[in-house]
């Protein structure tokens, strides 16, 4: 066995920045000790990156991988290249737009055979729960959890691509029972139709273009009904609630409410409602659509405030691409355009770039990207953290460069993003899978070595 150190004067370390020297175990890929930058000990090399910020791997807890069946969308090739970009060592595979969608075990091997070898860093998945009426697919969640999914992802609303299907009440209170047995979270789109389609009804005629129009489409309502719901059955059954993309921070009173009742819910927002306003979003630039919306520069304001007392668990990029042609780039209409931000190699600097205007320091990043999505997905002790024991998850960080976004940065498989153009603060040099060396300044290293991770 060959000892490294990974040395900087700013290592985050369990809620502090300090000196250290992180001694990485090169055969086993894991941290084996935490030791004083000056006296790493016996070592067969090191790395020193100086005044450059060294954190644990990053966790997206909130990624469509589109893979098997829709791979002209994404692929994991090129989705875990992106997240290697990114600092990204670790993605939880949402279980729709891939096709089959994965409500099944069977549907869930394919997915594993078709990631084998292409994974840059490392991945887990999410299972689906849908049922409305009398069917549903309750009889396959205990099977997925015992197969090694990480928790079950439900839409409470159409999820706007054929596949997986949306979850009502009753289907919510078949599966709930189950997956509060099997101990893992419920994951839920927090939008209840009812408002949408009366909201729609009522812009009858209304002008497509503007960005007004869907913004008014997804009313607040849909989400806050949603959110009212799920505490509601989270408090009846039990079960371990996961609000997904909250974009309303008027949602954020009852989930506070709901928490300091000790309910086992937690919430995550995107970068996308933390870095824009909808009064920025000009008409025609259907690149910002996204359900939920994009809501107001007040509303992006609490959303943070959120984050910042902890209401708010962490922060995930809902990475959701489609091919270029179904973003309604060149008519700017919304109504027909494709709702979902393409982001994955960004959240980090994106994120930071709005905390270090706000005057939030590193742990708070790590917080909402490594532990806090660590927990959610079963990785604790693993992943999210430089930790004896852990993996050897690392990224070089520099949180002082500033830079502005171009579509070669982005390297997921279509160079289509609202980021482009965008000047953010902070950025990955350099990000290590189990000790591994994967992507440092712009290229990527190795063979895809990432692989599922199996807890
Ligand atoms: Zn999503």
């Amino acid at each position: 066995m060959a000892l490294l150190a990974y040395i900087s004067r700013r290592v985050v370390l369990a809620g502090e920045v300090r000196p250290a020297a992180v001694i990485v175990d090169d055969e086993s890929g894991k941290i084996v000790r935490v030791a004083e930058a000056d006296a790493p000990g016996s070592v067969a090399g090191a790395s020193d990156f100086g005044d450059t910020a060294l954190l644990p791997g990053l966790i997206d807890g909130h990624v469509h991988v589109n893979e098997p069946g829709r791979t002209e969308w994404e692929g994991f090739e090129t989705a875990t290249r992106a997240a290697a970009a990114g600092g990204v060592t670790t993605v939880v595979d949402m279980p729709l737009n891939c096709l089959p969608e994965t409500t099944t075990v069977d549907a869930l091997d394919v997915k594993r055979r078709s990631a084998a070898g292409k994974c840059r860093v490392d991945w887990r998945a999410w299972g689906g729960a849908v049922g409305e009426g009398l069917t549903g697919n309750e009889a396959h969640l205990i099977p997925l959890a015992k197969a090694g999914v990480a928790g079950f992802k439900c839409f409470l609303i159409y999820p706007g691509c054929e596949g997986l299907g949306a979850i009502d009440e009753a289907g919510l209170r078949r599966a709930m029972p189950l997956i509060a047995e099997s101990r893992l979270p419920l994951l839920v789109h927090a939008e209840l139709a009812g408002p949408i389609v009366a909201a729609s009804e009522a812009l009858a005629g209304a002008d497509w273009r503007r960005y007004a129009t869907y913004l008014a489409s997804r009313p607040e309502k849909a989400e806050l009904a949603a959110i009212e719901l799920m505490i509601g059955l989270c408090r009846e059954f039990g079960c371990r609630v996961h609000v997904v993309h909250l974009s309303t921070a008027r949602a954020l009173p009852m989930l506070r409410a709901a928490r300091g009742e000790g309910l086992p819910l937690t919430v995550e927002t995107c970068p996308q409602y933390l870095h824009f306003a909808a009064e920025e979003i000009a008409d025609g630039q259907t690149l910002l659509k996204c359900a939920p919306p994009i809501r107001g520069a007040a509303n992006r304001e609490e959303l943070w405030r959120g984050l910042a007392e902890g209401t708010i668990d962490l922060v995930a990029s809902d990475h959701s691409p489609c091919p270029p042609e179904m973003k309604g780039l060149s008519g700017g209409v919304f109504r027909p355009a494709w709702g979902g931000i393409a982001s994955l190699s960004l959240t980090a600097s994106v994120l930071w770039t709005g905390m270090a205007r706000r005057g939030l320091g590193l742990p708070n990043l790590v917080r909402w990207l490594g532990g806090a999505p660590a927990r959610l997905a079963g990785l604790e002790g693993v992943k999210g953290a430089i930790a004896e024991g852990a993996d050897a998850d690392l990224v070089v960080f520099a949180p002082e460069e500033e830079w502005t976004v171009t579509a070669e940065d982005l390297h997921f498989r279509h160079a289509v993003s609202p980021y482009v153009g965008e000047r953010l603060r902070g950025r990955v040099r350099q990000t290590v899978v189990r000790g591994r060396t994967v992507f440092a300044r712009g290229d990527f290293l190795g063979v895809p070595a990432g692989r599922e991770v199996r807890v």
